[in-house]
């Protein structure tokens, strides 16, 4: 469906009076809408209506009316030196519980319409506005609702006041009228629905946006540190359960990244972290796990491989480094790295700790022996 509006910012993102003015102008649909039929019926077939009541309902409404609009503008004069507003805030959620209230009772709806209208109404709410004062305004609608429900039973309060004549005919057929009203009600709460729906598909949006946030790189999309050693706990945890299976571990560190920096600019280096980060991804396996470990080191986890088997693996890993050009403002870059390779469980690594500790060190030991090559753990004396 072609978008009609300009997609708002997640309003989750917004400040506190920004919210409670989104707010506010949504519950300005219920003195609006509830007003707006009474009025209409109050005109065209006001036989159905007890005009006391309905005449004190659209003052009410009206009341509310005046009061959110003042309250709205306010707040938005307010916008620049304030950052929430709590007087708008009580008002918006007591005056929706009023509606719930005022509304059900009156048109006799409140255990039905009013219970749908009233949860929906909790789950726009709950992104918007503040937890407590949602929580202590539907305990107040449960017991209330509870008490009507008490006065309903005992013939204490007069039952749909609101409504003079039943919306019934004779035969039992419901009026036109009546279908009117179904229908009016009907449409409301599709709208609230929608809204319901966007605001809990905003939340989900950003739920999956900080997740993502936490454990991935932002600039070459690998797994962050983070979430690269949350990881290798739960393969060291699975290793340890069933003794035949290993856990191999190879660090990579691109040779003299600071000169390529250094001869190419910042934005060149970045993208060559993106390329690096590419080759390691295409020579690995789909079950392996490739972080950003540092600036310009990587690591890379393989779960069921032994030494022997993620050594060869590191060799190709190299070989794919340097066979990679970066292609930068007309530039061919050329890079290698040098890997250090260690396996879980081994002599001195009983832990992720020491996995870790170990292909650092193998690293180490392959810079020194001159870079662009594979240094295996166990060929160093253990320390
Ligand atoms: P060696 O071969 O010994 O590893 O030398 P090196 O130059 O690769 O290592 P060194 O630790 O001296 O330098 C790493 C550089 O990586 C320094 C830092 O500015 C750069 N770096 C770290 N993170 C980023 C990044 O996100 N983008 C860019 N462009 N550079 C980064
Ligand atoms: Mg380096
Ligand atoms: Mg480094």
């Amino acid at each position: 469906m072609p978008r009609v509006l300009p997609r708002l910012s997640n309003p989750l993102d917004w400040r506190p009076i920004e919210r409670q003015i989104l707010l506010g102008s949504l519950l300005m649909l219920a003195p609006v809408v509830l007003g707006g039929w009474l009025l209409a019926t109050m005109l065209l077939a006001p036989e159905y209506l007890d005009t006391t009541v309905a005449q004190a309902l659209l003052v009410l409404f009206g009341i509310q009316a005046v009061g959110l609009v003042s309250l709205l503008l306010m707040a938005r004069a307010r916008l620049q030196t304030c950052n929430d507003w709590h007087t708008l805030e009580n008002f918006v959620i007591g005056s929706f519980v009023f509606n719930v209230l005022a509304g059900g009772y009156a048109s006799g709806t409140h255990f039905t319409q009013g219970l749908l209208i009233l949860l929906l109404g909790f789950n726009i709410a709950s992104a918007l506005a503040r937890m407590r004062k949602i929580y202590i305004a539907y305990l107040l609608v449960c017991v209330l609702m509870l008490l009507l429900a008490i006065a309903d039973f005992l013939h204490l309060l007069p039952v749909a006041p609101l409504f003079r004549q039943s919306p019934f005919e004779m035969d039992g057929r419901p009026s036109s009228g009546w279908l009117a009203f179904q229908v009016m009600v009907t449409v409301v709460l599709l709208a609230i629905i929608r809204i319901s729906i966007a605001v809990i598909n905003r939340w989900v949006e950003r739920e999956n946006l900080y997740r993502e946030m936490s454990s991935i790189d932002g600039l070459t999309r690998l797994s962050n540190r983070r979430s690269f050693i949350e990881r290798g706990e739960t393969e060291i945890q699975r290793a340890q359960r069933t003794t035949l299976q290993s856990v191999a571990c190879v660090m990579v560190d691109l040779d003299h990244f600071k000169s390529i920096n250094d001869t190419w600019g910042h934005h060149a280096g970045d993208q060559v972290l993106v390329a690096a980060s590419a080759a390691l991804m295409d020579s690995t396996r789909q079950y392996d796990e490739v972080g950003r470990y540092g600036g310009e080191e990587f690591a890379i986890l393989m779960p069921g491989l032994t030494l022997a088997e993620a050594t060869t693996a590191a060799e190709r890993i190299r070989e794919r480094i340097a066979a990679t050009r970066v292609e930068v403002d007309g530039q061919s870059i050329s890079i290698t790295a040098s890997l250090g390779v260690s396996c879980f469980p081994a002599n001195d690594v009983g832990s992720l700790n020491d996995l870790l500790k170990a292909a650092d060190l193998a690293l180490y030991q392959a810079k020194q022996a001159g870079r662009n090559r594979v240094v295996t753990a166990s060929s160093i004396p253990s320390v």
